[in-house]
């Protein structure tokens, strides 16, 4: 089998899954990240340098087949870089729009795909005129460097505003808040050859902005959110000639879809792909980036996963469990990091399942 060599930008879970699921299928990966106890390199070699050394950048991509990225702050012109030096993938733009929510939010817009009202916040004065407009509860986000609800801050009436204006500054956006029956995500993958599958719907729970449990398929959801998922997202690959996985988040009220966020990567909501599907996002991540042709996203059955954040707890329990899929990732616990996820699969024992799900949900969930 032809050995393709990948590089990747960062060297977090979300690489180590990457390399794990190219090792069945002939990719090899390495990768490029700063991070000292990078929980990636056990499964390949690691550039550890800065992503603004360009000089280590251009070393590292000597040899590679191609390039992707699994964190999506990478500077967009250290991405721009190394598009230079090899073919790059999702695509630059791709990361330069997800930075910045202000622009995501404007390509949503010009797509026609539905998101909450929303404006640029510079001053304390553009706070207060845009809550006036939109009224409340609001939601101040710093446009760039958010992640898993950092950042963030609710503003429940005119007398937060000041303090909520302290704590993020110029450089934000304020977002009307949207009162969502559920939340869910659709992940899709586009081949540079222009094929595209796309994964059944998750429906995702957060807690604090995190997301600690994906459902999929996601239950009951009518078909015509289904469509309107899958064309937004459509759209939103066609526009970036984007080449890779890519996840949309959205929430549902009634029949209707408001885009949230994208990620240009694979992305927590899909982990369940891994024992739930027949191709997992991040083998299908690989085969898009190297043109090989796309395996099915369909699941094999519904799947459960939770995150675990923190530390490990006692997960003896579930050896009873044949359905449930415990992934660790080798990284040192800390409060609120995602240390590993467990996927529950079920099965043909349908009692079980739910005793699996209902130990995991206390678990979990508390
Ligand atoms: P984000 O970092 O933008 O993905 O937000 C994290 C979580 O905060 C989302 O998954 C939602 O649960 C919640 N959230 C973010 N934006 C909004 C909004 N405009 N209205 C209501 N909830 C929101």
């Amino acid at each position: 089998m032809t050995k393709y060599e990948v590089g990747v930008l960062g060297a977090g879970q979300l690489g180590r899954m990457l390399a794990q699921a190219g090792q069945s299928i002939g990719v090899h990966c390495r990768f490029f990240d700063p991070a000292l106890n990078a929980c990636a390199a056990e499964f390949g070699p690691q550039t550890k340098a800065r992503f603004d050394d360009l000089s280590a950048l251009e070393e590292f991509c000597s040899g590679v087949t191609v390039a992707t990225t699994e964190f999506e702050n990478v500077p967009a012109p250290s991405a721009a870089h190394v598009e230079k030096l090899v073919r790059f993938f999702p695509s630059v733009r791709a990361l330069e729009v997800s930075q910045d929510r202000l622009s995501e939010k404007t390509l949503f817009r010009s797509l026609g795909i539905d998101t909450p009202k929303f404006a640029a916040i510079d001053s304390l004065a553009d706070l207060q005129e845009a809550a006036a407009l939109f009224g409340y509860p609001a939601i101040l986000k710093t446009r760039r460097l958010g992640y898993d609800g950092k950042g963030q801050v609710r503003i429940n009436s005119a007398t937060e505003l000041e303090a909520a204006w302290a704590t993020s500054g110029a450089g934000s956006i304020l977002e009307s808040f949207v009162t969502f029956d559920r939340e869910i995500s659709i992940i899709g993958v586009r081949s540079s050859t222009g094929e595209i599958v796309f994964y059944p719907l998750a429906e995702n729970l957060h807690r604090d902005g995190i997301l600690r449990r994906s459902i999929a398929p996601a239950e009951s959801i009518p078909e015509t959110i289904l469509k309107s998922a899958q064309l937004a997202l459509h759209a939103l690959m066609n526009e970036l000639s984007y080449v890779g996985v890519l996840a949309l988040e959205l929430f549902v009220t009634g029949d209707r879809i408001t885009a949230n966020e994208i990620a240009p990567r694979v992305h927590n909501t899909g982990h369940w792909t891994i024992d739930g599907a027949i191709t997992s996002q991040f083998e299908n991540h690989l085969r898009a980036g190297l043109g090989l042709p796309l395996g099915s996203a369909a699941a094999k059955n519904k799947s459960v996963m939770y995150n675990i954040l923190g530390t490990v707890p006692d997960l003896s329990v579930f050896k009873e469990f044949p359905e449930a899929h415990l992934h660790l990732y080798g990284k040192v616990p800390a409060p609120n990091r995602k240390i590993g996820h467990l996927t529950i699969v079920q099965g043909s024992d349908l009692e079980r399942f739910h005793r699996a799900l209902s130990i995991a949900d206390v678990l979990f969930l508390g």
